[in-house]
């Protein structure tokens, strides 16, 4: 694997991480394929809207159809039909989300599968065996988050626990060309999330995701911790904050030298009618969009923007159509790719700040924190 970086300005980088199914040029947003699809769209389709890595989520494949069956069937890429890079979460976030549901020990979780109920253990070693016979070209390290607010002792047992399992994580054998990334805790604790950064970065991880971000605390705290360990993070491996997504996120992140992106926001929303626009969200549900005979948002390049009006988008939701679902996904897809994607070009050209500003501004994002 190889991690370049190109140019870097202002505490932002841009860079390219070479995977074993191809290139990433980062800063990156990855769209999220929770059950081996981004919902609605087709591997091509999120292709042509210009992302080049997806997620995808150890959990609920290893629940159904299971890690096993993947692999006797190819693999996950063969599997859906997406032959660039993926990356694939270690589940951290599914099991402890559960939070009455789970129990957790050194040795690892123990759950109920929101399935069928049935009982289930993952270990950092049946984690990584997982994320192997699914052949993802990035796999991470099994954690343990914190939600907000938490203790100081549950947030610091967390957290060396998660350093415990990180290193277990690697001495398990990966899939052929498959890199690691750890991921660093700490909670909401300042000193914790330094320690946790300079723990992590002694272990030989190709790659380091932030966890535990964004969890309902406010901005200016995930901005203040983002800052505090991306500061100690080795400059020559990728960073990846971990679920983290709206246009001011992304922005203020690589401001803050973050790499990698992963949100399920655009898609999510998009299946409510909601839409991502300079300006602001739009609900089309509103009446207001009833004769509304322009695109979602004028300067957008995608597929909808260029064939649909907002007034037919408006039809398709209060119709219950489910062309209006992937229309929706398609553009907020894209939106997000490409406001990355500006930002990523702005780097290194000495201008980057005036070019962060103007974006803030076109997005009507809030100021900083
Ligand atoms: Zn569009």
């Amino acid at each position: 694997m190889s991690f370049e970086l190109l140019a870097e300005e202002d505490g932002a980088r841009r860079g390219r991480l070479t995977t074993a199914h191809g290139m990433i040029d980062t800063p990156a947003f990855m769209p999220v394929g929770t059950q081996a699809t981004v919902k609605a769209l087709s591997p091509d389709e999120v292709r042509a809207l210009g992302a080049q890595v997806l997620l995808s989520n150890t959990y609920h494949l290893a629940l159904r159809p299971g890690g096993e069956r993947i692999a006797r069937l190819g693999g996950l890429h063969k599997f859906m039909g997406w032959d660039g890079p993926i990356l694939t979460d270690s589940g951290g976030f599914q099991v402890f989300s559960l939070d009455h549901l789970v129990k957790v020990s050194d040795e690892g979780a123990t759950f109920r599968s929101h399935l069928d109920g049935s009982e289930q253990h993952f270990t950092p070693e049946s984690v990584m065996a997982i994320q192997r016979q699914l052949g993802s070209d990035i796999a991470m390290a099994f954690d343990q988050p914190v939600s907000w607010p938490a203790t100081a002792a549950t947030t610091k047992a967390a957290m060396e626990r998660t350093h415990q399992w990180a290193a277990r994580c690697l001495e398990s054998q990966p899939a052929a060309g498959q890199l690691r990334f750890g991921i660093v805790q700490g909670g909401f604790d300042e000193q914790l999330r330094r320690e946790s950064a300079e723990v992590l970065m002694g272990l030989p991880f190709d790659g380091f995701g932030v966890g535990g971000l964004s969890l309902g605390e406010p901005k200016g705290v995930t901005y203040r911790l983002l800052s505090l360990q991306t500061a100690i993070l080795p400059r020559e491996r990728p960073r990846y904050l971990m679920g983290v997504g709206t246009p001011e996120d992304l922005v203020e992140a690589i401001a803050r030298g973050i790499d990698m992106f992963d949100c399920v926001l655009p898609t999510r929303i998009a299946r409510n009618g909601s839409i991502l626009t300079r300006g602001g969200r739009i609900n089309l549900r509103n009446r207001r969009f009833i004769e509304d005979a322009g695109p979602l948002d004028e300067g957008c390049d995608c597929y909808t923007c260029a064939r649909f009006s907002r007034a037919y988008l408006r039809h398709l939701f209060m119709a219950g159509e489910i062309l209006g679902h992937r229309l929706a996904s398609i553009h907020n897809l894209r939106m997000l790719v490409r406001l990355v994607g500006e930002t990523r070009q702005a780097i290194g050209s000495g201008r980057l700040a005036q070019i962060m500003a103007t974006l803030r501004d076109q997005w009507a994002l809030a100021p900083l924190p």
